[in-house]
């Protein structure tokens, strides 16, 4: 538990939320400032800051967790798909620094547009490619 953290507060009950779903490891409840119907997210109960910190023992159980909540999400909202996602670190997007995952119901022609893409020379992917295998070579 993180004094300030507001996702802790929230799995304690100390903020009130909309919780839709939890269980031994995790706690799952509805977005505040939903970015499409059914915006919820799930949070570990211990506090971690983002994916890298994620407790191991529970990384399986939150993919279940995931595919518990999200198929009530799209029978709840009759959704035509939904998108997971994560956002680590304030450039990222991260605002609220306890991890938690977005699932977000999805409708056919919702308005709603992935990122844009960005075009890098064939020199700079290539740079790229070398810099991160070599990083993997260290794992
Ligand atoms: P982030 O940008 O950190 O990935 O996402 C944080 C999410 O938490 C935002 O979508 C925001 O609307 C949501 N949020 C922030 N504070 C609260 C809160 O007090 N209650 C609920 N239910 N959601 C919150
Ligand atoms: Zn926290």
């Amino acid at each position: 538990m993180s004094q300030d953290c507001i996702f802790c507060k929230i799995v304690k009950g100390e903020i009130p939320s909309q919780k839709i779903y939890e269980n031994k490891d995790f706690f799952a409840f509805l977005d505040i400032k939903p970015i499409n119907k059914g915006h919820a997210l799930i949070v570990p109960k211990v506090h971690c800051e983002n994916i890298l910190d994620f407790p191991k023992a529970e990384e399986t159980d939150f993919i279940e967790t995931i595919k518990v909540v999200a198929k009530a999400l799209v029978k709840a909202t009759g959704a035509d798909g939904f998108n997971v996602g994560m956002n680590n670190g304030e450039a990222a997007g991260q605002v609220v620094l306890h991890a938690h995952m977005h699932i977000i119901p999805r409708f056919k022609g919702d308005g709603l547009h992935t990122w844009p893409h960005k075009e890098f020379s064939k020199e700079e992917m290539d740079e790229l490619h070398r810099k991160v295998l070599n990083e993997l070579i260290k794992e």
